[in-house]
């Protein structure tokens, strides 16, 4: 629906989700009734409020004689009155939080509404004036004041509060309103502004100065904010844009190397989108990925590309790599996320969980011995499909990245996931059946063989060792006999098992 330009706001999809509780006050003017306005204005004046915040609302909320024609002014209202209150509460917490200490912190720079624009409260005069002092257009304009005030030396003194002094000071002080904020060509005129008109004038300055930070910054998403950067922000909005999501609902989890959201399926015409969609970010900074260079920069898939890259292509290298394992899974039929789409480091698949609970790990589904049982033989299968049909080693497999769903075991977090004659290939697969072992050992779950007994079923190799350290010895010999081989053909490999969907490729939009 366009209004004058302007999109109205139940005709944009939000890319964050919570459509049902829209935060953005301003656009009370536009989507407020007049009648809702008043029985709003009624309600605040029959709720008990905390003596000190009526007393700060003095005459603003209580006067009969405000014009409630306004939308705007209502709206303007209303979020002084909402400043108000906060500041009365963090006047609370502050005087809480100091107590009887000598030593106090303040708060004031938490003050939604700063003591030089609150004009009601007493300490106010003492705070404009020494505000004024560093009021830069002292320096800028000096003709606009007379040269008066206290350099008046006992004769004529002009304070502070002479009108004219005042009122001029007034108006040469818009200058230092927000640059947005239209205050016309009156500051090179001789205006006089009373204290109360530019009061008014600056509050509303700073809450159109709100409204703006407001349409432009999508502040409200506090969660995906902090965790992710203005690009990766635009990735997202951009994926919202084109359909393929429909909203971004929060965040799921933030790990080591990434961030997990949920979002909600859109609808694309050349592509299916699952309902639930996760979204893993993977982080742009690059401390947790500098002790992993050993899985990528060895993997031959990757190896050539790998030392031209700089670190931000890198991360995308996990990405992608990523996409291209789950493919391999699928393809084998492995219960793993369906990849819906990548771009950069932003990997879109499928939701493993329902209603926007993710489906807990292992480790977290409290499993009873019988689904133990059946959780163990499903593992050990999907880790020789893993091995044979997708000629992958998990590498980071344990109990924290096996989401149990619908009565299956399902694997996520294969970023790292190798193949088998990776120069540590085996030591990898070795790592992840010791995990597997001890966990379902520790469930219960009698069946389940040692670690080198677990190595020995995935990868058909038969090492016979019976202690650790040997049988870790063989692995290595073995993964050193086959370097040589692997780099030999190398490329004759990757041609022969490449991906359906091409080499991969990084993703440079
Ligand atoms: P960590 O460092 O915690 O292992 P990570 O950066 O390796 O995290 P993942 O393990 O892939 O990232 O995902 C972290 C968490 O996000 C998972 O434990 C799981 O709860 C959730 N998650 C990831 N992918 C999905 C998905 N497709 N569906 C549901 N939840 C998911
Ligand atoms: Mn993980």
């Amino acid at each position: 629906m366009e209004q004058g330009g302007i999109i109205a706001p139940e005709a944009r999809p939000s890319p964050w989700g919570l459509p049902a509780k829209p935060v953005n006050q301003c656009s009370l003017a536009e989507v407020m009734s007049e009648e809702l306005a008043k029985e709003l204005q009624l309600e605040e004046e029959r709720n008990v409020l905390p003596e000190e915040v009526l007393a700060d609302e003095g005459a603003f909320l209580t006067s009969e004689n405000i014009d409630t024609s306004s939308d705007a002014v209502l709206a303007q209202m209303l979020q002084m009155q909402f400043d108000k209150e906060f500041d009365a509460q963090l006047r609370r917490e502050e005087k809480k939080f100091n107590g009887d200490s000598k030593v106090s912190i303040s708060f004031e720079n938490y003050r939604k509404v700063h003591p030089s624009e609150d004009s009601d409260s007493s300490e106010d005069d003492e705070v404009d004036w020494q505000d004024t002092r560093h009021d830069p257009y002292k320096a800028d304009k000096p003709t606009t004041t007379p040269k008066k005030g206290f350099i008046g030396k006992g004769k004529d003194i002009t304070t502070k509060h002479d009108e004219v002094v005042c009122g001029r000071k007034n108006t040469a002080r818009m200058e230092n309103f927000v640059p947005e904020f239209q205050v016309g060509d009156g500051i090179g005129m001789d205006l006089k502004l009373s204290n109360q008109v530019f009061n008014v004038l600056k509050q509303h300055s700073i809450s159109e100065q709100r409204k703006s930070a407001r349409v432009h910054d999508k502040k409200e998403v506090s969660t995906a904010e902090k965790v992710v950067d203005p690009k990766t922000r635009l990735l997202l909005y951009k994926m919202v844009n084109a359909g393929v999501l429909e909203t971004i609902n929060g965040c799921v989890s933030t790990g080591k190397e990434s961030v997990v959201f949920h979002a909600s399926g859109g609808s694309v015409e050349e592509q299916e989108v699952p309902a639930e969609c996760a979204i893993k970010v993977f982080k742009t900074t690059l401390n947790e990925f500098k002790n992993r260079d050993k899985y990528i920069k060895d993997d031959y898939r990757f190896k050539d590309r790998f030392s031209k890259l700089n670190p931000r292509k890198i991360i995308r290298m996990w990405a992608e790599k990523e996409k291209h394992n789950l493919k391999r899974m699928e393809k084998a039929g492995i219960p793993c996320p369906e990849v819906v789409m990548l771009k950069k480091h932003v990997l879109v698949m499928s939701f493993i969980g329902k209603d926007q609970m993710p489906a807990p790990t292992l480790k977290e589904a409290k499993l009873g011995i019988e689904d133990s049982k059946a959780a163990y033989y499903q593992v050990l299968a999907v880790m020789k499909q893993l091995y044979d049909q997708c000629n992958l080693v998990h590498a980071d497999l344990s109990e924290y990245n096996m989401l149990w769903h619908d009565g299956k075991v399902w694997l996520i977090d294969v970023s790292q996931s190798v193949e088998p004659t990776h120069p540590h290939g085996l030591e990898f697969l070795y790592r992840d059946c010791r995990n597997v072992s001890q966990f379902f050992q520790k469930c219960g779950v009698a069946e389940t063989p040692n670690e080198r007994e677990l190595f020995n079923l995935v990868s058909g190799l038969n090492i016979a060792s019976d202690n650790q350290v040997d049988f870790l010895a063989e692995i290595e010999a073995l993964e050193k006999m086959n370097e040589d081989h692997v780099q030999n053909h190398a490329k004759k490999v990757a041609t022969f098992q490449k991906d359906d969907d091409g080499p991969p490729r990084i993703y440079d939009e």
